[in-house]
């Protein structure tokens, strides 16, 4: 069977405001150190030729040139709060070189908020190139796209619905609070998982990072790296608190698998 390279890049590892955030003097904020610059919560799934996003965040064009994307072959939707859907017009760029809509994929109440809160996108009197050009796909259950297997987690973040995904020995899990048994029964083997771990103190919408520290040991990925952080985490000083196996996720930071 022939193997296959699934290559992750975490493009943003910052909770909604980004890391600094603006008018903050925190230290975490005021600290030069790169892992704790953090955009908002994105990554990057690399297969063979294609590259397909999970979210497009409020941050997509600094994160496409930083990691030097030249091209997007589908995105899959966690949910459409803003800052991991409103970078969606940048996507505008990507289109304008391969000249191809972008298929985009998501559940029905993700793909219908894109659709009333960009309704621009949708209206066919638009100019083509002033505009992005996208295929809308809502997703239930697995997908299987350019030869890799998707797999939707459903979760709960507060009153909403959300979907992780998980691509053979790698699942990416953020802005979740529960994760009921039905979807932990698809996150059995895993190598690596990147969960939601907002901060130290309890939140009402994501786990904290004493939640996710345990979701982590219930899941029992080899290694499991903590995303959505917000300024209460100091990565050089907080990384090392962890327990074994557990750290936290950082900008740029990259995995690969081998998939057959
Ligand atoms: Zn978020
Ligand atoms: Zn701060
Ligand atoms: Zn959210």
């Amino acid at each position: 069977m022939q193997t296959e390279t699934l290559k992750i890049t975490i493009l943003g590892s910052g909770t909604s405001t980004g890391i600094p955030v603006v008018g903050c003097r925190c230290a975490t904020c005021l600290s030069d150190h790169p892992h704790n610059q953090r955009t908002r919560c994105s990554a990057l799934l690399s297969y063979g030729k294609y590259n397909i996003l999970i979210d497009t965040s409020t941050d997509l064009r600094q994160q496409a040139l930083r990691e030097d994307i030249r091209h997007i072959d589908a995105v899959f939707y966690t949910h459409s709060h803003a800052d991991h859907l409103h970078g969606i017009d940048d996507l505008r760029g990507f289109n304008l070189h391969s000249r191809k809509r972008i298929p985009i994929y998501g559940s029905e109440q993700t793909l219908a908020t894109i659709r009333t809160s960009f309704s621009y996108i949708f209206d066919k009197s638009e100019p083509a190139s002033y505009i992005p050009r996208l295929e809308l796909h809502p997703i239930t259950e697995v997908t299987e796209l350019f030869g890799l297997k998707i797999i939707p987690i459903a979760m709960q973040h507060g009153q909403m619905d959300t979907f992780g995904y998980r691509c053979g020995p790698f699942a990416y899990l953020t802005d979740c609070n529960v994760i009921p048994p039905s979807s932990l029964e698809h996150l059995e083997g895993l190598e690596v998982l990147i969960l939601d771990g907002l901060r130290f103190t309890p939140h009402s919408t994501h786990f904290n990072i004493p939640q996710a520290i345990e979701m982590a040991q219930k899941i029992g990925a080899k290694q499991t790296l903590l995303t959505h952080l917000s300024h209460e985490v100091d990565h050089p000083v907080h990384d090392q608190q962890l327990p074994d196996g557990v750290n936290l996720a950082y900008d740029g930071q990259q995995f690969n698998f081998s998939i057959n």
